[in-house]
């Protein structure tokens, strides 16, 4: 059995750009505080109000090589011309603090962690539909008509991959919806592979029961 080495669950959100992954992640976060969230590096360029070490640590392709070959990172990946990842440092401490560390990654990322971290639990954060996709999108305002009609097609492709996550998650109403991801956490943690001193220290306690007079 695969033993879990960590108390704190990773976990890894991904859904098509414009679902409302990072509302929903901001608002779990505030409600909850067993998340820990990590900042991911990208060479992306910021969008207005965003800020360099709050939604990301910016950088230049060439500072992005660089902490690549540091080994400085748990995975990365290309999305639509831009380099993300995830460093590795901060994930793997606030693992061994107990905290539930969420990634808001993509897919290509999200299968690299699972590699790595075969405990990590993989949600998929979904619109109700296409057609509330496209309107979430070009009602954010923050990207050109060119780059929405990339994400909508990156969205399509992404759309093969569901079935390799752990749960679905439909973002329709965000209260309901961080409900329902908070309480795929909390039974996550009751996962016999995940409570596996505990279930060894009770069988042995019913052990030395079992041999008294
Ligand atoms: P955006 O440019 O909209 O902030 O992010 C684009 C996509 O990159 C989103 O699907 C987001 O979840 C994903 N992403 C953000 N950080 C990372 C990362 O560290 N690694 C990977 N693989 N994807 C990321």
């Amino acid at each position: 059995m695969n033993k879990a080495k960590h108390k704190g669950i990773l976990l890894v959100i991904s859904g098509f750009s414009g679902a409302g992954k990072g509302t929903l992640v901001k608002k779990l976060i505030s409600e909850y505080d067993n998340y820990a969230l990590s900042i991911s590096m990208t060479t992306r360029n910021p969008r207005v109000g965003e800020e360099h070490g709050r939604e990301y640590f910016f950088a230049t392709k060439e500072e992005f090589e660089h902490k690549i070959t540091e080994d400085g990172f748990i995975e990365h990946a290309c999305y639509c011309g831009n380099y993300y990842g995830t460093p590795k440092d901060y994930v793997e401490s606030m693992l061994a603090a107990g905290k539930d560390v969420i990634l808001e990654i993509e897919i290509q990322g999200a299968m690299k962690v699972k590699e790595q971290y075969p405990q990590a639990l993989l949600l998929f954060v979904v619109p109700p539909s296409a057609e509330e996709l496209k309107r979430r999108l070009i009602g954010r305002g923050t990207e050109t008509e060119e780059v929405i009609d990339a994400r909508l097609k990156r969205a399509y492709e992404e759309s093969q991959g569901i079935e390799q996550y752990d749960y679905l998650v439909i973002n329709d109403d965000l209260d309901r919806c961080v409900n329902e991801l908070h309480n795929i956490v909390l039974s996550e943690h009751n996962r016999p592979d995940r409570n596996e001193a505990f279930i060894e220290k009770i069988r042995e306690e019913l052990k030395s029961f079992s041999f008294e007079k």
